[in-house]
């Protein structure tokens, strides 16, 4: 029996069919479409791994940090200029001041720059200053930024909602593609389930992985900090990730010699760590998972 407003897979060339597969005969036997990001290409053989401060907090933080990253051999650098808090009287980040710093720390080291963006009144400077526009996973179903962000000219990095199923992610997507930007990078961030919180801060979905790769064409990465919330898990959490077929990570960095972060420090990891994990990644050049979906 179908039940109205029940979704699954099946659904797909229906909600999305710009971005499925089953209805792009050029990606019907495979193939993941390459969404360039300055000379950064994910989707290719190659992982891609971003990393960065939660938030652009001051242009020393930022430019430590970038520098760090850099030498990890990390290939983009993000950081959050404005930020979603789950309090208005928490830190909302730096604002324009951010993504200042940010082009600053871009133009130093050379690495691409995403930054997340809210207000779809924020798009158009938003896409002025960075490379790649972030949808956070707050904002996944919030269908006027969609559009509006569709309509920048620029990739987009678009988190998974907490709560959101495969449907409703790549329907989302399907709203940005529908503008005519088919550069949409979708990306795992852990999603609420019943222990999220208990010993971790989200449960990530490794699972929803191949079952992207199999469904739509377009590149999937990770991000193992937000999914765990706790630094010592973020690098098993990227291998996991890697082993699933993700292509590419996406990864908070501190500089501990500096004050705390006022963002996510708990979930922070250091330059040594990261750099272990960018060999990993790169090691998994030519993996192609066995997993499959049924
Ligand atoms: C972030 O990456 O800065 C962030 C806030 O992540 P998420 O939207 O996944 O919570
Ligand atoms: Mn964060």
């Amino acid at each position: 029996m179908k039940i109205a407003g029940q979704l699954n897979v099946y659904d797909l060339p229906r909600i999305c069919p710009l971005l499925c597969r089953e209805t792009n005969p050029e990606y019907q036997s495979g193939g993941t479409r390459a969404v360039k990001v300055r000379g950064v290409e994910f989707g290719g053989d190659r992982p891609v791994v971003i990393a960065g401060p939660c938030a652009v907090e001051t242009h020393e933080q930022t430019l430590t940090v970038a520098r760090a990253v850099k030498r990890a051999g990390a290939r983009m650098l993000r950081g959050g200029a404005y930020k979603p808090r789950t309090s208005p009287h928490d830190f909302q980040g730096t604002g324009l001041e951010g993504l200042l710093i940010l082009r600053i720390a871009s133009e130093e080291t050379g690495l691409p720059v995403v930054t997340e963006v809210m207000d779809p009144r924020r798009v158009e400077e938003v896409a002025e200053h960075a490379d790649m526009l972030q949808v956070g996973s707050r904002n996944m179903q919030n269908y006027p930024l969609l559009l509006e962000v569709g309509r920048a000219g620029k990739p987009v990095l678009l988190k998974r909602g907490m709560g959101a199923s495969l449907c409703e992610w790549l329907g989302a997507a399907e709203y940005i593609a529908s503008q005519g930007n088919l550069d949409i990078v979708l990306c795992e961030r852990g999603i609420k389930a019943f222990a999220s919180g208990e010993y971790s801060r989200y449960v990530l979905d490794l699972n929803v992985i191949p079952a992207v790769r199999e469904n739509s064409f377009l590149p999937v990465i990770v991000d193992p900090s937000h999914a765990t919330g706790v630094a010592s898990m973020v690098e098993p959490a990227s291998r996991a990730a890697m082993e699933f077929g993700a292509q590419g990570l996406i990864i908070e960095v501190a500089d501990f010699s500096q004050d705390r972060p006022r963002c996510d420090a708990l979930q922070a990891i250091d330059e040594e760590t990261l750099a272990r994990i960018v060999q990993f990644a790169d090691s998994r050049r030519h993996y192609a998972p066995s997993v499959q979906v049924a």
